[in-house]
């Protein structure tokens, strides 16, 4: 890990520039309601912005017609970390597989659209800068991820 310190609000512009053309031509919406108050975090950033090409990519594909992606940020101040979330108005999950979902190789996608590599990935390099990840959904309504990062110093 090659650890900078970055605002994560800059990573997620990145990555949604990197998906605007994706998202045009698919009538998706994408909002940002990013906190201007977020502390920098020490980060490698190719590995986090890794994590939510991953998500963007996953909630695309989630969405049959037109929808909504959302992602935030907020600084809780409280217990000094930065909360992430990032919603779609997709197909969602169901309960019998959300268990599953952040399994190497678990996949529910036709071969070639996707390995089921993304979420075991994008959960090992959270877990690596001391966070988690969380999952909420509800079949046909849409699904929330939730990505916490702890504000921590370059120790490690
Ligand atoms: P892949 O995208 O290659 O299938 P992932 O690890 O990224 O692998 O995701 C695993 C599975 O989790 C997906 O196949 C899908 O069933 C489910 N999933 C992940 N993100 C979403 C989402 N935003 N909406 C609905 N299902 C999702
Ligand atoms: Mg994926």
């Amino acid at each position: 890990y090659k650890k900078v310190k970055a605002n994560i609000n800059d990573i997620i512009k990145e990555v949604a520039e990197l998906f605007a053309t994706r998202l045009q031509k698919r009538k998706i919406n994408l909002y940002l309601d990013l906190s201007p108050e977020l502390p920098a975090l020490w980060v490698d950033w190719d590995k986090i912005k890794q994590v939510f090409m991953n998500m963007l990519l996953n909630a695309l594909q989630a969405i049959e017609q037109k929808g909504e992606i959302k992602v935030s940020t907020h600084f809780d101040k409280v217990k000094n970390r930065v909360i992430i979330k990032i919603s779609d108005t997709g197909c969602g999950i169901p309960e019998t597989i959300i268990d599953k979902i952040f399994d190497p190789f678990f996949t529910t996608k036709a071969p070639g659209e996707g390995t089921g590599l993304g979420l075991s990935v994008s959960y090992g390099i959270v877990k690596d800068h001391g966070g988690q990840i969380f999952v909420e959904s509800r079949p046909g309504e849409g699904t929330i991820f939730t990505i916490i990062l702890p504000v921590e110093t370059n120790d490690e």
